[in-house]
């Protein structure tokens, strides 16, 4: 008996190493890129996280500073704030102030930009927060010129 039982240790498999267990966000959609860096799934260059968000440097910065600010619950985009806890929708605005204090464009000025559905060319559908600065930015994010003041 014992000998069989001996085997049978003997004969299982090692196990492999094992990567950090994810800790996925109640709600999380495990396809969603933004709900694999809140789970430590998929990396990311993060500057500042609570209880409810999480923000981190854009993967390709399109500003000297550029960052983005999520909620740690998945919802598609600004049209769906309402489904967040008011904590959460606080917590949203305030981290991208704060992480536009903590990376130093505060002073001079920054812009926060939500981009909304596919006219807005949203690309990641879990909503998020850009927060750009660092440089002079562009008078605008708006296509369109502004239409000649009038008479
Ligand atoms: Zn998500």
């Amino acid at each position: 008996m014992l000998t069989v039982l001996l085997s049978l240790l003997l004969q299982a498999p090692q196990a492999a190493p094992q990567a950090p267990a994810a800790a996925w966000f109640k709600g999380a959609d495990e396809k969603c890129v933004f709900c694999r860096i809140v789970a430590g799934v998929n990396p990311s260059k993060k500057v500042f996280e609570d209880d409810h968000v999480l923000a981190f440097w854009d993967i390709r910065p399109r500003a000297k500073v550029h960052l983005l600010v999520i909620p740690k619950q998945h919802v598609k985009s600004l049209k769906e704030l309402d489904e967040l806890p008011v904590e959460t929708r606080a917590a949203l605005l305030s981290a991208c102030v704060r992480v536009a204090r903590e990376n130093g464009i505060l002073e001079n000025g920054f812009r926060v930009i939500a981009n909304t559905g596919k006219d807005a060319n949203q690309s990641v559908f879990h909503l998020h927060f850009h927060v750009v600065g660092g440089e002079k930015l562009r008078e605008d994010a708006i296509t369109k010129e502004a239409a000649p003041k009038g008479p």
